[in-house]
């Protein structure tokens, strides 16, 4: 099989030229040519009015060694790399029994905490893989879970154990379910992700596409396949119970994990344990620091959500192109490094969707953004976020970050009005710095509502500062930007979690207690669906070898 990249071709171009192009391109005849397969597909929108296709392309043909051999010195035509996952290695039979495992050195079953992106793919790789784990989640199964996070959008009643953040798929489950990510892939554990999202019920596309999304409605049934998955392969998942205790033996103060308690009181007994539990499991945090569970602050951001009309960000990415359903709707991708030296940026940008509510704890607002496959709604949104660092915004204590943040939710919460209601402000009084009174031309998407206000006092002097320098900055790549109408609510402050459970780089393990297995977004490993259910993956060979070998 060959690899051909950069093979570009027009927006409208029929499904043909493709073939066309690879024998133009290999300088076969059609005899020579088997068939192709689309690796991936980008676009290049540099010039709005001349949009691109950019190929990437495994190609079966006869004569493969010639022809490698004629474009040796052709960076485009390379032998195409195997991209199949491989696991590292099988529960030896007999398989573990419920509670002790045989034939294996280390004896309890795994446990794994939390059924987000991180957790669901520790979880199917360790079951695939024979090793039936048990998965704890705090949160409801999640067709209960979206009833909930629907109930809090519409009336405002917060359930504080099922919700956006919490409960069957994890945090994004609700969301645009965008599927990039910046990372390194050498073994192939994102293709693995992308391979098992298709099985389950995502569109195949996301194979391919440089800029993947699913969409809200598409993964609450595919976390509902994985699971099925999970369960017929001898795992274990149980909803409604949250972790309260880890139970650690010491041995010349070298901790081990024992097991875990749950808030009913019920003990479960293990030695490889799995901590999966996102960026909102502040309670956790503060269960494992009392523990003596080495943690420690990490950067995150703060900021706003920014809605403008969907059809503004269209016209300025793909300018006569704009609306042409083979682009769907424009992304944006902005970075600004503003004068009081804060970088300013675009965070989880979702074209043609919403703003939603996405607190966990009561008496506080948090905003973040979703929207369903087709992308279809009126407004895009993002956020839009000042990166904030321990060092510099809050020292000190491992979890001054946790309280940073709530501490600016409940201003939120107070901001706009008590009752859960997020505060907005229009681009143009922002920018002016007087409070606003009136929505203009964009009506914002957040429910229950949004209370017009002056957002100044929403964060820190530094971060109004530099998100009041960026937004003409900004104007400068998106035409519109600075729009007066367009609307800020806030605040966004579930960016990435603000603790890092830090663990070696080797076999995994916390740095000071054997046996936990932090991963995901909450332990500080990931930001992102794709990227959380990779690390997932990792921690997952981590347990399987260490109970196989020792
Ligand atoms: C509204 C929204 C939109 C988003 N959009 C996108 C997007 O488009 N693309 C993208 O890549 N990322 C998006 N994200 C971010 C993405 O959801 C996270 O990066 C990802 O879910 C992290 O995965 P995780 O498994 O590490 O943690 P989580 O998904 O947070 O899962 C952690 C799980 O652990 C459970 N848990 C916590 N504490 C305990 C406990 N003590 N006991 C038992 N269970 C516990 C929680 O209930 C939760 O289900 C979005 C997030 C939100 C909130």
């Amino acid at each position: 099989m060959l690899r051909l990249t950069e093979i570009k071709l027009s927006l409208q171009h029929a499904q043909e030229k493709i073939k066309t192009a690879i024998l133009k391109k290999l300088g076969i005849v059609e005899d020579d040519f088997i068939r192709y397969q689309i690796f991936k597909r980008g676009v290049d929108a540099r010039k709005p009015h001349a949009i691109l296709f950019v190929y990437t392309l495994d190609v079966e043909v006869k004569n493969e060694a010639k022809l490698l051999a004629k474009f040796k010195k052709d960076i485009h035509v390379k032998p195409a790399p195997d991209t199949g996952y491989k696991f590292v290695t099988f529960a030896p039979s007999p398989q573990p029994s419920p509670t002790r495992g045989e034939g294996v050195k280390s004896m309890s079953r795994p446990v794994i905490v939390g059924f987000g992106p991180a957790g669901i793919f520790a979880a199917l790789i360790l079951a695939q893989s024979g090793f039936k784990p048990i998965v704890l989640e705090r949160g409801k199964a999640v067709k209960e879970r979206t009833k909930d996070t629907w109930g809090f959008w519409r009336n405002s009643k917060l359930n504080p154990e099922s919700n956006v953040q919490f409960g069957e798929g994890g945090a994004g489950t609700f969301s645009d379910g965008k599927l990039y990510s910046q990372i390194k892939d050498p073994k192939h554990y994102g293709r693995k992700v992308l391979e098992e999202f298709v099985k389950a019920g995502a569109p195949e596309e996301i194979l391919y596409d440089s800029h993947p999304h699913i969409g809200t409605f598409r993964l609450v049934s595919m976390v509902e396949k994985m699971r099925e998955t999970i369960l017929s392969l001898g795992g274990e998942i149980r909803f409604e119970a949250r972790v309260d205790d880890i139970e650690i033996g010491y041995k010349n103060e070298h901790g081990q994990v024992q097991g875990v308690v749950l808030a009913n009181g019920e003990r479960i007994a293990t030695n490889h344990l799995v901590l999966a539990v996102g960026h909102s499991a502040r309670d956790t945090f503060e269960m494992i620091h009392k523990r003596g569970i080495y943690i420690e602050a990490k950067p995150f951001s703060i900021g706003f959500r920014v809605e403008h009309p969907q059809s503004l960000i269209d016209r300025a990415r793909y300018g006569s192109n704009s609306g042409n359903p083979l682009l769907g709707a424009a992304d944006y991708r902005l970075v600004h490094h503003a004068k009081n030296g804060r970088s300013v940026y675009s965070f989880c940008m979702c074209p043609g969707g919403t703003v939603v509510a996405a607190a966990s704890e009561p008496g506080r607002v948090v905003t973040n953004g979703m929207s369903q496959y087709s992308r279809n709604e009126r407004n895009a949104n993002a956020g839009i976020v000042v990166g904030i660092t321990p060092e510099q915004d809050y020292p000190g204590d491992p979890l001054a970050g946790v309280e940073l943040q709530r501490e600016l939710e409940a201003k939120a919460y107070a901001l706009g009005g008590n009752n859960y209601a997020a505060p907005g402000q229009l681009i143009g009084d922002f920018l002016e710095g007087k409070p606003s009174t009136e929505f203009g031309e964009v009506a914002p998407s957040y429910t229950p509502s949004v209370h017009l206000t002056d957002l100044s006092s929403a964060l820190p002097e530094y971060a109004i500062t530099a998100i009041r320098g960026a937004l003409p900055e900004f104007a400068k790549q998106i035409k519109g930007f600075d729009l007066p109408d367009a609307i800020l609510t806030g605040v966004e402050t579930r960016t990435s979690s603000p603790v890092r459970i830090t663990r070696n780089d080797d076999d995994l393990q916390s740095i000071n207690t054997k046996g936990l297995y932090p991963t995901g977004e909450g332990a500080g490993y990931a930001g992102g669906i794709l990227s959380a259910a990779v690390d997932g993956i990792k921690v997952a060979e981590a347990v399987a070898l260490s109970i196989v070998v020792g």
